[in-house]
Order: structure tokens, then C-alpha cells, then sequence
């Protein structure tokens, strides 16, 4: 079949839910990925900072494999040894104590919440205005994005509070005898990577010591190296009572997870919270090589290094083009802020051989793999130069 026949099975089959870019993804390598017609592109994406080792990561690749042969899932019921071995070596790299493995971003943030809320015996949650959590109905009610509310405001649990963004004196206003927690992106993805002063997710935790409050910070964007450090919120110096994670972890199978200290973890007793897949040995290997391979080949180095670079190289091109307002930029996830709606530049680049994607209306969001290397953003600097 061809990429206009394959595309008229979703128009004609699917749920209408996502606008995709008219191109049919065949097979990747790297920081390339190639359609059914074989045009190749450069990912600027990476699958919303899915892949952070690049496409088909031989490492990734044989870990799954190895795994696949050997076993592919089991009830959670039983113990299985990736899920352990992972456990432990992640555990070990940060401040948290405590591990639950889900299957999604929107999963993990919804069994953070559960944790909070039994944790405190309290109601109220506090999140941020062009937040993104998830879209399930207890995640979408903490997703700041009114938008995305108007349709199923009828089902949207109570106690959702979305403030302003990067506004402590909003948070303080915001809260009360019955706040259980406070749940930030460390940089807001989706929002149009908006990165926070200095010292907001300091007083956050600050504020949620002295209120008994429970800090979670989503890092399901952030995570895994994509900022240049393991977790986006150590470059701000704070230890928040709960992570959660997903996307990058597992390199691109479907996996998710919340981190705790042993204090807020505590209050889950068995049958509190559960999943059939979260944790499966497939999923769990997939994670191990991950994590290896970020740390054997250096990425966070990556990360940082050619994320300034790119962020420089965008600097000099908005010297040229008013249409650039800003360039921001957290390691490897940079947004390019524009006068004017981005969708149009998507589409240029996407002929051009380059995907990226728009996201608030006018910022176009890059995030490549970690192991992208100067020349390929040398090339997309032009490319967006020209398109520009
Ligand atoms: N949190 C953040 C910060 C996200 O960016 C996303 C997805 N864009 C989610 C949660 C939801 O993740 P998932 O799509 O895996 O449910």
C-alpha cells in the first residue's frame, strides 16, 4: 500500500483523536528515520524525547531480543529479574528510595497523585497553568490547558488548582488546609518549554515542608538525560517527596514509573495500587540498557555539550530573523519561540528532511536524540535558516 492508501485507514477506522503529519514512519537508525517511500529525515523529535539513544539502539535492540527469547511477561504476582536489578540501579543514582513501575506518563502521574492524597489524607492538588500530566480524567484535571477541560468538565474531579507558572506568590495564594500536593514540570514541556527561574522549585519545596505538603515533579519529558542531567530537577538542587517518569526510560516500549522517599511511599499498603503490565520483564530490560547506555556512552555529556551548541547556533540565526522571539533551552530540549504560529515551519522542514514539531501555538520544539552530533545539528540549523 501506499503512504495515501495507508493514511485513509485511520481517516476511514480510527477514533479521531491525534492531527498526524501526512508521512508513513518505516524504519530508523540513529538519528534518522525513513518513510515508506524511503525519504529520510533527521529527528528532531525523537518521538516527543522518547528515544534518547537514537533509533534501534543495537544495545536497546539486543537487550529486548535477549529478553524476548527468554521471557516476554509475567503476573505481578511474581518476581522478575529486571525489574529488581533495575530498580536498584536507578534508585541508587538519585534521592529517592522507592519504586512503581506503570506503563505511561499519564499512568505514573495518576498513582503519584494516589500516593499523595492517601500520603496526606488530603483532597487538593496544585498544578500549573500549560502544564501537561496526562489525559486520563484525574491527570487531565491537573493538565493546566482549559482547553483540553471544556469537553469533560462535567467528569473532572474536584480540587484541581492550575496557577501561573514560575509564580511562587500564585502557589502560596493557591494553597490551603486541604492541599495534598503540588505537581510540577521542572521544565514545561508541552507548555512551550518554559524553564523556571532558579530558585521557583526551591521554594516550591520549601513550601511543601513547612505545609506538609507533597512536592512531585514530572520529569516524563524531562527525564533521562534529555536536560543534560539524569533528571531535569537536580539542576535546580531540590529533592522532591516524588518523581514520576516515562517516555525515555524504556527507549520506546510503553513504560512508565513513579520514585518516592520511603516516607510518602509508606502509605500505599497492597491493594492500594496496581497494573497488569508495569514492571514486566520485557519493559524492565529495555529500561536496564537504557539507563546503561546513557552512562557507558556519556550522554548527559552529549546533552549538555550539543545542547548549548544548537542553542548557540539558534541564537545567531535569530540575530537574521525577527520572526524568532526567543530561543530557549534545557540540555537537548530547546524551544524556538516565534512572532507568529510555528505549523507552517513543521511542515517546510518535514520536506526539507526534518522533523520537529510545534507545541503552545508559535514555539517549535527540538528534541533530538542525546546521541545527535554537530554536524546533523549544523544541518538543521541551515535547513531552518533557509526555511526561516
Ligand atoms: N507528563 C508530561 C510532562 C508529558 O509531557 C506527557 C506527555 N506529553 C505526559 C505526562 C503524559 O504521558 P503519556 O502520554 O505517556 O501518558
Amino acid at each position: 500500500m501506499n503512504t495515501k492508501e495507508l493514511i485513509e485507514i485511520e481517516d476511514n477506522y480510527f477514533i479521531n483523536t491525534f492531527t498526524r503529519q501526512p508521512i508513513v514512519l518505516d524504519h530508523g537508525d540513529g538519528v534518522k528515520v525513513t518513510d515508506i517511500d524511503g525519504n529520510e529525515y533527521i529527528d528532531m523529535f525523537a518521538g516527543i524525547a522518547v528515544n534518547a539513544l537514537g533509533h534501534n539502539h543495537p544495545k536497546l535492540v539486543k537487550a529486548i531480543q535477549d529478553q524476548a527469547e527468554k521471557l516476554i511477561h509475567v503476573s505481578s504476582i511474581y518476581y522478575n529479574e529486571p525489574a529488581l536489578i533495575y530498580a536498584k540501579k536507578l534508585i541508587e543514582l538519585t534521592s529517592f528510595d522507592r519504586i512503581f513501575y506503570a506503563n505511561s506518563g499519564a499512568e505514573a502521574n495518576e498513582g503519584a497523585i494516589k500516593l499523595a492524597v492517601k500520603y496526606t489524607g488530603k483532597s487538593e492538588v496544585i498544578s500549573t497553568i500549560e502544564s501537561f500530566h496526562g489525559r486520563t480524567v484525574t491527570t487531565l484535571a491537573a493538565t493546566g490547558h482549559e482547553h483540553y477541560h471544556e469537553p469533560f468538565k462535567a467528569i473532572l474531579p474536584k480540587g484541581f488548582i492550575n496557577v501561573p507558572y514560575n509564580n511562587i506568590d500564585a502557589i502560596k495564594e493557591a494553597i490551603t488546609d486541604n492541599t495534598a500536593a503540588i505537581i510540577v514540570e521542572p521544565v514545561q514541556g508541552e507548555g512551550g518549554v518554559n524553564i523556571p527561574d532558579m530558585d521557583y522549585l526551591k521554594e516550591i519545596s520549601k513550601i511543601c515542608k513547612e505545609n506538609n505538603i507533597v512536592f512531585i515533579v514530572d520529569e516524563v519529558q524531562t527525564g533521562f538525560g534529555r536536560c543534560g542531567t539524569l533528571f531535569a530537577h537536580e539542576l535546580f538542587d531540590v529533592k522532591p517527596d516524588i518523581m514520576t517518569m516515562a517516555k525515555a526510560i524504556g527507549g520506546g516500549v510503553p513504560m512508565g514509573g513513579i520514585l518516592a522517599t520511603d516516607e510518602v511511599a509508606s502509605a500505599f499498603v497492597p491493594g492500594d495500587h496496581g497494573t497488569t503490565f508495569g514492571g514486566g520483564p520485557l519493559v524492565c530490560a529495555a529500561a536496564n540498557a537504557v539507563l546503561d547506555v546513557i552512562y557507558d556512552d556519556d550522554l548527559l555529556t552529549n546533552s549538555k555539550e550539543m545542547g548549548q551548541y544548537l542553542k548557540e547556533e539558534l541564537e545567531k540565526l535569530q540575530e537574521n530573523h525577527d520572526i524568532i522571539k526567543e530561543v530557549r533551552g534545557c540540555g537537548l530540549m530547546v524551544g524556538i519561540e516565534l512572532t507568529q504560529p510555528g505549523a507552517e515551519y513543521v511542515d517546510k522542514l518535514r520536506e526539507k528532511g526534518f522533523l520537529i514539531n510545534c507545541t503552545a501555538g508559535n514555539v517549535l520544539r527540538l528534541v533530538p536524540p542525546l546521541i545527535i552530533k554537530k554536524e546533523e545539528i549544523d544541518e538543521f540549523v541551515k535547513a531552518l535558516d533557509e526555511t526561516l
